[in-house]
């Protein structure tokens, strides 16, 4: 990224099946593009149990931070986890993941701007909806939590997957796009967002 001006940063986002099925797609887009996002890339589809499994392991890393980060969330809440080996934890989520992510039409979206995967991160909200702040995504339109979904034995919902880092994001959207499925141009507000001198707005 460091030759790359801040409003090139590009973020990888999945309205999954129960965004969907929710009817939140226009929601979703809503809230990216208000607060100064543009799409670069679009497409809606089903996908299969392989590309759910290629996605969540470009990371190697994925599957160790997020048994931890369900450990360490069970234990701030003063409940016992399911397993204190996170890979275990993991090993089960990803098949879950498969049958959740695979079980309905997705949206598939690129945004662009400055901070882009932070401020996407920020506007979904965190992992467990039940833990989400309210005023993101997850926290205003979904009650689900890992209590819930492990006694159901599936994945917890939360309606979208957004990337994690820069780096997550630049992999995700190499698997997810093609090259030229993604559309360069400018959209006039970024004269607003990133333009040094606001000149040209008096008459
Ligand atoms: P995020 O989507 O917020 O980046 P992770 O990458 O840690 O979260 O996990 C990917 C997805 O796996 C989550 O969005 C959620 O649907 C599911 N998930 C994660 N941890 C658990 C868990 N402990 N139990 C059930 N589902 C989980
Ligand atoms: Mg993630």
């Amino acid at each position: 990224m460091a030759d790359k001006h801040h409003k090139e940063e590009r973020t990888f986002v999945i309205i999954k099946p129960d965004g969907v099925q929710r009817s939140l797609i226009g929601e979703v887009i809503k809230r990216y593009e208000k607060i100064g996002l543009k799409l670069v890339g679009l497409k809606m589809g089903v996908t299969t149990p392989d590309m759910v499994e290629k996605h969540y392991t470009l990371d190697p890393e994925w599957m160790r931070k997020t048994g931890e980060k369900t450990i360490a969330n069970y234990k701030k809440k003063g409940q016992e986890p399911p397993s204190e080996d996170p890979l275990e934890i993991t090993k089960v989520v990803l098949e879950s993941l498969k049958r959740y992510i695979t079980s309905g039409p997705v949206i598939m979206m690129v945004w662009q701007g400055a901070h882009a995967v932070g401020i996407v991160r920020k506007l979904t909200g965190a992992t467990e909806p039940l833990s989400s702040d309210v005023g993101t995504i997850r926290g205003d339109f979904v009650l689900d939590s890992y209590v819930m979904s492990d006694v159901a034995g599936r994945a917890v919902r939360n309606i979208l997957h957004a990337s994690g880092t820069v780096e997550e994001a630049e992999d995700e959207i190499k698997l997810w796009f093609k090259e030229d499925e993604l559309i360069n141009y400018r959209l006039i507000q970024e004269a607003i967002l990133y333009d040094v001198d606001l000149d040209g707005i008096l008459e």
